[in-house]
């Protein structure tokens, strides 16, 4: 999908901080990151829009990046705790249509979320 931005990440054509990665999984920094950590991961194969789309299938690559995304705030010395976010739909304010997940940390954070 050449208009899909993540999908140029992954594949190198489009500039992006790389923290991490996996078999199935791309750690990159959030271009306006919300929080001292704003770390985004994603599935390198668009493999589905949004949560929304998620199959049984797709669970070894899910298991993959939440491990990763414990390892990188670990790695990102977010002891204080952190939160792992999706957005779904307009409501929600999801912009980019590649499942992804917002890895935030290093303030606190208030609930419910805005
Ligand atoms: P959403 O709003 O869909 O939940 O999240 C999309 C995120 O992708 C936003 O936080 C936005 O800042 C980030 N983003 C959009 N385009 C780029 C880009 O080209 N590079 C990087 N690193 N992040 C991007």
């Amino acid at each position: 999908m050449t208009d899909c931005i993540f999908c140029r990440v992954v594949e190198g054509k489009a500039p992006a901080k790389r923290v991490a990665e996996t078999e199935h999984v791309l750690a990159f920094r959030d271009i306006a990151p919300q929080a001292p950590t704003h770390v985004l991961l994603i599935p390198k194969r668009r493999v589905a829009e949004s949560a929304a789309h998620v199959r049984d299938d797709h669970a070894v690559m899910l298991a993959e990046l939440f491990a990763l995304a414990a390892r990188i705030a670990h790695e990102e010395g977010l002891t204080r705790g952190w939160r792992l976010v999706t957005n779904v739909g307009p409501e929600a304010g999801q912009s980019v249509h590649h499942l992804h997940f917002h890895l935030l940390g290093g303030r606190p954070m208030r609930w419910p979320p805005g």
